[in-house]
């Protein structure tokens, strides 16, 4: 499962940035994801409880910011929002275009901590 690894990977990331700031145990990761990164959200959810397991993240929560799609318009030379993935086109004029200016991202915003000693 592809986004099973891209869970890992954020939990390492973010039980490193832990580890460094001295930390205990992780509350929350806050996830940007673009609507064209490829990755479906209720899958990283999955993979991120699996992954979290036995790190300063386990219990923690993952919270999936949605960036949406922007693009070029020539026509009206301005970056607009696109309502849907399924046309690229401009919202105002409907004028075709790939000039993608966001929506691949894949990357953590922040990490929330916790004040709380650790348990175990
Ligand atoms: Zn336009």
């Amino acid at each position: 499962m592809h986004e099973l690894s891209i869970a890992y990977n954020i939990v390492q990331i973010a039980d490193d940035a832990a580890r460094e700031a001295g930390v205990e145990r992780v509350d929350a990761v806050h996830l940007r994801l673009g609507q064209l990164s490829g990755v479906v959200s209720e899958a990283l959810l999955f993979g991120y409880d699996i992954a979290a397991q036995g790190t300063r993240l386990e219990g923690s929560r993952l919270e999936i910011e949605d960036v949406p799609v922007v693009i070029f318009c020539a026509q009206c030379r301005a970056e607009r929002e696109l309502e849907s993935i399924q046309v690229f086109c401009c919202p105002e004029c409907g004028t075709p275009s790939m000039d993608i200016r966001s929506g691949n991202e894949l990357e953590i915003g922040y990490v929330e901590y916790s004040d709380e000693p650790a348990h175990s």
